[in-house]
């Protein structure tokens, strides 16, 4: 138990020794390649495809205090995560009765059920092309002060498109390069090379990606990674790309949903995915396909969007992730295992093969539970939610028939967010806003909500923020203000891991970690105010 004081943080630093922080994180950030491009000022469709500036990604100029136990611990639990997740992802039924477009949330939530009801016609029609699947997952937390201790509390855990693996790492090297050029200005003793752990999170993302192409077995097929016309936060995909060139001998080849619409085919007897290229003329054969698009509508602009993501998901590629490993990563499935008994039935320890070591998972199934906060559905009419509503006062008022589930959420709004089945950031409903989003909310879509204590981070812990952004009287080819705020804020811990599994056999690793760290808002919701910069920890 660390007895590190939050709100003694950030040091002390005089306008000096920050103007020299500043400069110091904002240069190694531009020779590091810690880059976004920046935000576009055309329209999207006369943007340039060849970038003529980058900007520094936001950064937190002094590491965020994390407990060193509590980081361990989040490190060593993303192995039975991998595992659970792999687990989910195999469990048809399961999925079918929890994020399904006949029984579960895919009947209120279009975009769900748009990607089961595609799943299942292929799993009904096609042929099995591919048995494995490849998870590149995030599983991310926020520290949770609970009577006088703090625990360790998952957000959420990602199975698509987990971004900021290789700019962290490079965030967690600024903060130790910084620390051997400047030591701090001794500014604290917690500022010492023992408490920045490493970060070597591209070449593990990298290994999950190559244990795949590996897997698929024909050595001058390609990598695929689907990314989003107009991306932002190319610098992050593409130190991938390089690792799996220059490490591995491995090319990849980058596409939108659009693009793939032009040069996807099968082959009709083996089904391997054939990508015509505009440079080269023998097609590619594809080994992986690696979304870093299409968890988000609007990356469906039209239905044939979709046709294109079914035509990869038919392919014998291995896809990162399939689409029902991108359903095991719905909300609606992390408040699914919430409920008493289902966690316990996945992690059960018979009838599944190892990689390298064998894992204890029933003995860590008490450990899992431990990092969750309280979840349910809106529409939930479940006995303990019934047994919670009749704790509570005012809990007998005329309700019609309003669910049990959402007479809760609404007793319970100033402690509670509400998420509906979205990637991305930016769908949440926090706090005081409840009760007139659930006045607003039509019966019908209660399903697609479900209800999540929040988790209550250590106050009064503020981070020095630096950020670049177009100056307000910038033009296209404007110039670029910094801008470097010390505000309250709170710090978001996301441990990566891969598996690469199919029926009965799961290979995984933990393989690194990111802290994103954002100012709060007055009204203490997770929300991002003002900015969210990438940030790296110092172990108290
Ligand atoms: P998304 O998939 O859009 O990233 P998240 O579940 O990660 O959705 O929520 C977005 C942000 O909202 C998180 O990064 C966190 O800051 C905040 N948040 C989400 N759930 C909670 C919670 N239970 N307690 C406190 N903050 C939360
Ligand atoms: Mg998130």
């Amino acid at each position: 138990m660390t007895s590190f004081n939050f709100s003694t943080w950030p040091p002390q630093l005089t306008p000096e020794q920050l103007e020299a922080l500043t400069l110091a994180a904002t240069t190694y950030a531009l020779s590091h390649g810690l880059l976004y491009l920046p935000p576009s000022q055309s329209p999207s469709n006369t943007q340039p495809r060849i970038p003529t500036t980058a900007i520094h990604a936001p950064l937190s100029l002094i590491p965020a205090p994390f407990p060193r136990a509590q980081f361990q611990a989040a490190r060593e639990l993303q192995s039975v995560y991998n595992v659970l997740y792999a687990r989910v992802a195999m469990d048809t039924q399961f999925l079918d009765t929890v994020m399904g477009a006949e029984e579960g949330v895919g009947k209120a939530d279009e975009f769900t059920g748009t990607l089961w009801k595609g799943w299942k016609k292929i799993r009904e029609h096609g042929v099995l092309a591919q048995p494995l699947h490849l998870g590149l997952f995030r599983s991310d937390y926020l520290l949770h002060a609970a009577e006088d201790r703090l625990a360790l509390k998952q957000v959420e855990f990602n199975t698509i498109s987990s971004s900021f693996g290789p700019l962290s790492e490079r965030a967690a090297a600024m903060h130790r390069n910084i620390l051997a050029s400047t030591s701090y200005f001794s500014a604290s003793p917690h500022l010492t090379a023992d408490n920045f752990p490493e970060n070597s999170t591209t070449s593990g993302l990298v290994e999950g990606l190559s244990k795949a192409h590996e897997a698929y077995g024909v050595q001058d097929a390609r990598i695929l990674f689907v990314v989003q016309p107009n991306e932002r936060n190319v610098f992050d995909q593409q130190w991938l790309e390089y690792e799996l060139l220059e490490k591995h001998q491995i090319h990849v080849v980058r596409q939108t949903l659009a693009d793939l619409a032009v040069s996807a085919s099968l082959d009709p007897s083996t089904h391997a995915l054939i990508l015509t290229s505009p440079t080269n003329s023998s097609p590619y054969e594809i080994s992986t396909i690696y979304f870093r698009a299409t968890y988000t509508p609007s990356d469906f602009p039209s239905p044939s969007y979709y046709d294109t993501r079914f035509l990869l998901e038919r392919s014998r590629a291995i896809k990162c992730p399939s689409l029902p490993l991108q359903l095991a990563g719905g909300k609606k499935v992390q408040e699914a295992l919430t409920r008493p008994g289902v966690l316990e039935r996945f992690l059960s320890n018979e009838g599944a093969k190892w990689g390298a070591r064998a894992l204890d998972l029933t003995a860590h199934a008490a450990d899992i539970r431990a990092t969750w906060m309280g979840m349910w559905a809106l529409d939930s009419e479940d006995v303990d939610i019934v047994a919670a509503l009749d704790h509570l006062p005012d809990s007998g008022q005329a309700q019609g028939s309003v669910p049990p589930g959402t007479r809760l959420a609404r007793l319970k709004a100033p402690s509670l967010v509400l998420k509906p089945q979205r990637e991305g950031g930016g769908n949440n409903v926090y706090r005081e806003a409840i009760p007139a989003f659930l006045d607003a909310l039509p019966a019908e879509e209660r399903e697609a909500w479900v209800a999540m204590e929040m988790i209550e981070t250590p106050r009064g812990v503020s981070g020095y923020l630096v950020r670049a952004s177009p100056s307000s009287s910038g033009t296209d080819n404007g110039s670029i203000e910094k801008k470097v705020v010390c505000v309250e804020v709170i710090s978001e811990l996301g441990i990566f891991g891969y598996a690469l599994f199919g029926e009965g056999e799961v290979v995984e690793r933990e393989v690194g970690w990111l802290v994103r760290t954002k100012g709060t808002e007055s009204n203490e919701g997770g929300v991002a105010a003002g900015f969210s910069v990438l940030d790296s920890v110092v172990l108290v």
